[in-house]
């Protein structure tokens, strides 16, 4: 049985093909470009479960026909985690919106027309970024969950790039619900979601480690490298989880029957950025002095100081702890330094 992952390249997804080749699966990775193949080929060290095909750009609606074309018979799971995730964005609809809504639906029309029959699961990547509300993040008062919805429109969303990829993962998580529910009776597959919010944790291979990082892991990485002077935002609260555990949940998405027609909801509790500077100065004595000190006292860690992310029914699913902030941000800023000699 093999296991298809679309942009297997990413950060998240690198994660998943390594968890994936550990419990014996074969595997099918999808990058744009076949030298983006051959780089990861190697890297996971010509493993023979382990096979790439190129899928140039995912904003074709037809781009993953030819894999399901070629694949179809021998592929039983989708793990869907391809999409455009940065902010150095000038158009938010050609460049997060259409090929995260198209990549998300391109991909289950290919499996309607060449594997309807063969496909089980199809597990997308989502992100918190679905559900947020931007209006509620400092309201105490109230609770996230794997109900909600991120209320900005087609035509709001636009307004900024973060904002363009938060909307951007909610349009195309919904595309997949609204593709499931309709098509019910013409397609074998289960679906499920993983829903992470901000991701921490170190690359699978030193090699990944580059001056400027994957969206979610520059946040540490701008602070390695930003100096002892850089202002410090004591407002900058944000939820994390670990890359790890992201990679799990997407592996027991699909091996659990209790995950079918579920949002799974990852987090493990608020940060700031005076946080990750504490973890830092703590943990790391040779970086005392080259990064800002901040006011340790202003760290929100283990605190409630704006809204709460509820995921309790994703733990109760899922059934394993979460690992917790000092060792993503440990593991992360170890391989960084690792990777400059420093370590
Ligand atoms: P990465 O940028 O590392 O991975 C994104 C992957 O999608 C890459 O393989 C990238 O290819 C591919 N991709 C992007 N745009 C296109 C396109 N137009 N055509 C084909 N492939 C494309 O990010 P992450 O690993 O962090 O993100 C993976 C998934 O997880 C995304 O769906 C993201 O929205 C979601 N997510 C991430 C979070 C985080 O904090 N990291 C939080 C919540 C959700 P290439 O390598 O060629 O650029």
């Amino acid at each position: 049985m093999s296991v298809f992952v679309t942009g297997a390249t990413g950060y998240i997804a690198q994660h998943i093909v390594q968890e994936l080749l550990k419990q014996n699966y074969k595997v099918i990775g999808s990058a744009r470009s076949q030298v983006k193949c051959d780089n990861l080929i190697k890297n996971f060290g010509y493993n023979k479960n382990f096979s790439m095909v190129v899928v140039p750009d995912i904003s074709e609606l037809s781009a993953f026909d030819e894999v399901f074309q070629k694949y179809g018979d021998e592929l039983k799971i989708v793990l869907h985690t391809a999409s455009p995730f940065h902010f150095d964005v000038k158009d938010v609809k050609k460049e997060l919106l259409i090929p995260a809504c198209n990549g998300t639906l391109g991909i289950l029309e290919s499996i309607k027309k060449y594997a309807p029959d063969k496909i089980e699961r199809v597990v997308v990547t989502s992100s918190f970024g679905a559900i947020i509300d931007f209006t509620k993040l400092d309201d105490k008062s109230f609770t996230f969950d794997e109900t909600l919805w991120n209320p900005d429109t087609w035509e709001s969303c636009q307004s900024n790039p973060v904002s363009g990829y938060c909307a951007s993962k909610k349009f195309a998580e919904q595309a997949a619900w609204d593709f499931w529910k309709q098509n019910k009776d013409v397609v074998k597959f289960k679906l499920s979601t993983v829903n992470p919010v901000h991701v921490f944790g170190p690359q699978v291979f030193d090699s990944d480690i580059k001056e400027t990082m994957n969206c979610s892991c520059e946040v540490i990485n701008s602070i390695l490298k930003g100096g002892p002077d850089i202002p410090v935002n004591p407002n900058s609260r944000n939820q994390f989880i670990d890359v790890r555990d992201i990679a799990r949940a997407h592996l027991l998405a699909f091996q659990r029957e209790n995950t079918i027609g579920k949002r799974l909801v990852l987090s493990c509790g608020d940060f700031n950025q005076q946080d990750i500077i504490n973890v830092l100065n703590t943990d790391f004595p040779s970086l005392r002095g080259k990064v800002p000190a901040g006011n340790p006292e202003n760290g929100i860690l283990g605190t409630h100081t704006g809204a709460i992310v509820d995921c309790s029914k994703t733990k109760e699913i899922l059934g394993f702890e979460f690992i917790d902030f000092k060792k993503t941000v440990d593991d992360t800023v170890e391989q960084v330094l690792r990777a400059h000699g420093e370590f």
